[in-house]
């Protein structure tokens, strides 16, 4: 087989205890799944789950070792951090139902759905995709994934960021409107899942703005955390 320009590298995210990586499918999101985030948002809080996509390159591998740096975005004057735990899909399928979606799942990692919000909230507006807002480059910082044998009691779990070491984000897994297995049932019915596809949950409320030199430091319980600076 020969391209008529050399194909883009596959991205891969790093595995816990693993020299293999994991190799990224597709990246699914989540819109908000915590209570808490919704009404932050203007919403009820009450509705069935909806979904975004990013596309794979966008993922920003910041690994537990060292800061990982993101330049902050072009178009924005409001960058917003939103901490989310991150399902690693290890075996496809579709239609899965929410008591099975445990055998479709390799891991956990954490994440970050960086959000242009200006532009998100602008399209909203209007109507139009989200994508400009949501899917512009190095938007989906991730973690090391953490097969799911190791990780613990992740669905009562803690989940917070700080930004320069205070609190920005702190909540539990376990107030996620829909749960991963809830999640998996629905995203199923909609899309072929593949092994490789990431799902980033949803995000708490407490999302707000980072600027230039913050480090976001984040984690969830059971995992290994991430820290990322806007530079
Ligand atoms: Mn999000």
């Amino acid at each position: 087989m020969s391209y008529v320009f050399p194909p883009p590298p596959v991205v891969s995210v790093p595995v816990v205890g693993r020299a293999e990586r994991f190799p990224v499918h597709r990246i699914y999101c989540v819109g908000r799944n915590y209570e808490e985030h919704a009404k932050e948002m203007g919403f009820t809080g009450r509705e069935p789950p909806f979904f975004f996509l990013k596309p794979a390159d966008t993922i920003v591998v910041a690994d537990a070792s060292q800061t990982a740096v993101i330049p902050y975005p072009s178009l924005t004057a409001n960058l917003h951090h939103e901490i989310e735990l991150v399902v690693a899909i290890g075996k496809g399928g579709r239609n899965i139902r929410a008591e099975d979606a445990g055998q479709h799942i390799f891991g956990y990692a954490v994440g970050l759905d960086m959000t242009r919000r200006d532009l998100q909230t602008e399209m909203k507006k209007q109507g139009r995709p989200w994508c400009i807002g949501k899917a512009y480059d190095q938007s989906a910082p991730i973690g090391p994934i953490t097969p799911a044998t190791d990780a613990g009691d992740i669905h009562n779990a803690t989940i917070w960021v700080q930004v320069n070491g205070s609190d920005r984000q702190r909540s539990q897994v376990s107030k996620l409107i829909w749960n991963v297995a809830e999640t998996i049932e629905h995203l199923s019915t909609a899309w072929e899942l593949q092994p490789g596809d990431l799902i980033y949950t949803g995000t708490p409320e407490g999302v707000a703005a980072v600027v230039r030199g913050d480090t976001m430091t984040g984690g969830v319980e059971g995992l290994t955390g991430i820290s990322v600076q806007v530079a």
